[in-house]
């Protein structure tokens, strides 16, 4: 039987017992062994850097934290609202960075309008993942396919993903989306041949035209392929207003553990116990 049609038996009701039992015993720690902790070169920044902007300063804190063993990082994203123009230049390179296709958005801008004609403003919510330290999409998973990694990044394994979509109905903040292997350009007439081209999430090489991601769940990762290549991630590099701010909390000289000590920092549905690393400044 293939993965496809495993999952259209899953999805009907049948095969499920048997595929909850084949995976039941890969526990959440070895399948976080994957794909990380890897020495990588990263790239040399200025020395006088922590005097040239938070560019420059969060690019010296990421080479600090992977410096450090992976269960001793504390991957934390800070958006200040306060910045945020609602340009959705970081909804776009993150399309662009994770090849993603109609329908998968990783990282929309929200728009909230506030008080009452005549006294009347607007806001913007950038909302990615919040790698809950509390994930409810983690319990959720049948086939334990998604998972937290010791640094707090919760991921999703492609291959061992069957589609279910729990997890997006777990989730809070509505972070996860499905994709179901459209493509903006076909019957256009031509599909253009950018849209088959692989990405890389994960530190993984994956090619449409031959399954994962089509017919999983996919979610912002704080762009990990990109940090653990010494980069800061898509949204971070290319947010026009300056508004996100990346780096490792458990670093107090890290410009992330500055900001989230300030007292108008917040997090979305603390309610909920969910613990998430993402925060705002309002
Ligand atoms: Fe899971 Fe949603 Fe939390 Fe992300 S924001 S870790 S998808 S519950
Ligand atoms: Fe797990 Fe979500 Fe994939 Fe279902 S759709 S298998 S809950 S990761």
């Amino acid at each position: 039987m293939n993965r496809r049609s495993s999952r259209r038996r899953f999805i009907l009701g049948a095969g499920a017992t048997s595929l909850v039992a084949g995976l039941a015993g890969r526990s959440p720690e070895t399948a976080a062994a994957s794909g990380q902790s890897k020495t990588v070169a990263v790239p040399a920044v200025p020395a006088s850097a922590g005097g040239q902007g938070p560019l420059l300063r969060m690019q010296m804190d990421l080479q600090r934290a992977l410096a450090k063993p992976v269960a001793e990082r504390r991957w934390t994203m800070v958006i200040d609202q306060r910045k945020c123009v609602g340009c959705s230049a970081c909804t776009v390179a993150c399309k662009a960075e994770n090849q993603l296709p109609p329908g998968v958005v990783y990282r929309p801008v929200i728009e909230e309008d506030l008080g009452t004609y005549p006294n009347v403003s607007r806001r913007f919510v950038p909302r990615p993942c919040m790698q809950c330290e509390n994930p409810p999409c983690v319990s959720v998973c049948p086939v334990a396919a998604t998972y937290r990694r010791p640094d707090g990044i919760v991921e999703i394994d492609y291959e061992a993903c069957i589609g279910c979509r729990y997890c997006v109905t777990a989730c809070p903040y509505s972070a996860r989306t499905f994709d179901s292997g459209l493509y903006y350009t076909r019957n256009t007439p031509a599909e253009q041949p950018y849209e088959q081209q692989a990405n890389f999430e994960y530190g993984k090489r994956w090619d449409r035209a031959k399954g994962s991601p089509v017919g999983n769940v996919r979610k912002c990762t704080f762009c990990v392929h990109r940090l653990e290549a010494g980069m800061l991630p898509a949204c971070t590099t290319t947010c026009i207003g300056g508004a996100t701010y990346f780096g490792d909390a458990s670093d107090p000289e890290s410009l992330v553990a500055e900001l989230i000590a300030s007292p108008n920092a917040t997090r979305l549905k603390e309610e909920f116990g969910t613990k998430p690393k993402v925060y705002y400044l309002v």
